[in-house]
């Protein structure tokens, strides 16, 4: 048995980890504040809507770039709005490029993730929300390292727009080149960095130049069951995918796979979870990694079965991706399969995630966002 993990649940309460945080970037401001902060630097309001309209609509950051900006004030409104927040440390490229983990340094020196997925329809990334995590989930790499710190609204933000450059670009053969998808499943439990978070998916989902201007049913917030904040995610009128990692429908083997369950309950997840797609409409993925001799018993497929059937939910399980060191195993084909047969016979919609990204250690539950992890880096990053 883990025990509960330390984190508190709103990270703005008393008490809460406040320091290491970046300077302040456009990207965490809305536009009428980022007017605001022009003004205040002696330049007009609408100086604010050039720049946000180079990072947000062009995706260009370099100052020499924005000739539209008087060349006087041209690097003082860049670097008050726009510091330096990502540092690229290594790329890497797996399935033929199409999958690409990027390593950034933070400005304290915390080491965040973030992943890129082509596909013929669509560009997908993956964001941190957190340097490390600290729900503790044993099989997962970046629980095993705890939490570092909270990221900012726009260190959030600025991993999407950063891949969405790298999409622009070209780099990614055989996919669209503009980002359409973002899943806050790299690094963290998003829901315990609750108003960062938010703002964070405000920003992406708001047109340029306030934001990057995806659709919010493009949006995927997992977490691993932070009730309250489910209930207050629900009131927030945003129809952003709730993906739920449950990994076990029993609270007996869940209160170990997944710690913080010793605090929340699988009924007590669940029915927020059922709240949050009442409120919204939108189904409930539920994530459910699969581990030899653990987790993928028939008889745990019968009961998540049964505890899913009629639900407005969807199954996604993940073959669990190795760790180094770790004693977990994913579960033999022939296991996943009859847990597969079992949900679809309970009539629940269930699906097998691919295993993109595996050999870069960019699949979920890898990112643990070690400096030196042996593999040859794929060239430097740029977007
Ligand atoms: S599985 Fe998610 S919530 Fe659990 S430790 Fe890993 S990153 Fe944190």
């Amino acid at each position: 048995m883990t025990s509960l993990p330390l984190i508190p649940v709103d990270p703005d309460a008393p008490g809460a980890r406040r320091a290491a945080m970046p300077p302040q970037h456009l990207a965490d401001l809305d536009l009428a504040g980022r007017k605001d902060l022009v003004t205040k630097l002696g330049e007009s309001a609408f100086r604010a809507r050039q720049i946000s309209t180079h990072y947000f609509g062009r995706l260009v950051r370099d100052p020499a770039q924005m000739t539209d900006l008087p060349a006087s004030s041209r690097d003082r409104l860049a670097d008050q709005l726009l510091p330096r927040l990502l540092t690229p440390v290594r790329e890497l490229a797996c399935d033929d490029g199409a999958t690409r983990k990027a390593l950034w340094r933070l400005h304290d020196g915390s080491l965040v993730e973030s992943v890129l997925m082509g596909y013929p329809d669509r560009v997908t990334v993956c964001i941190s929300s957190q340097a490390g995590c600290g729900m503790a989930c044993p099989f997962c790499a970046t629980g095993q390292a705890g939490l570092t710190r909270n990221l900012s609204t726009a260190e959030i933000v600025d991993q999407a727009v950063y891949l969405a450059g790298v999409a622009a670009s070209g780099k990614v053969a055989g996919s669209p080149p503009r980002l359409s998808h973002v899943v806050f499943m790299g690094m963290g439990e998003p829901l315990a960095n609750y108003n960062r978070v938010i703002a964070a998916i405000r920003r992406l989902v708001a047109p340029a130049p306030e934001g990057l201007g995806l659709s919010q049913r493009h949006i995927t917030v997992s977490t691993v069951g932070l009730v309250p904040a489910i209930h207050r995610l629900a009131s927030e009128d945003l129809s952003v995918t709730l993906a739920l990692s449950l990994h076990a429908p029993d609270d007996e083997l869940r209160d170990e796979l997944v710690p913080v369950n010793q605090r929340w309950k699988v009924c007590e997840v669940l029915d927020a979870a059922w709240a949050y797609a009442a409120r919204t409409g939108r189904r409930v993925s539920i994530e459910y990694a699969m581990i030899k001799d653990v987790n993928d018993q028939p008889w745990r497929a019968d009961l998540l079965g049964r505890l899913l059937a009629g639900k407005l939910a969807h199954v996604n399980l993940i073959p669990l991706n190795p760790t180094p060191g770790s004693r977990w195993d994913a579960s033999p084909k022939p296991v996943e399969r009859e847990f597969v047969r079992r949900l679809r016979d309970a009539g629940v919609s269930t699906t097998v995630r691919d295993t993109r990204g595996r050999e870069i250690d960019g699949a979920c539950g890898q990112l643990a966002a070690a400096e030196d992890s042996g593999t040859d880096p794929a060239g430097e990053m740029t977007a």
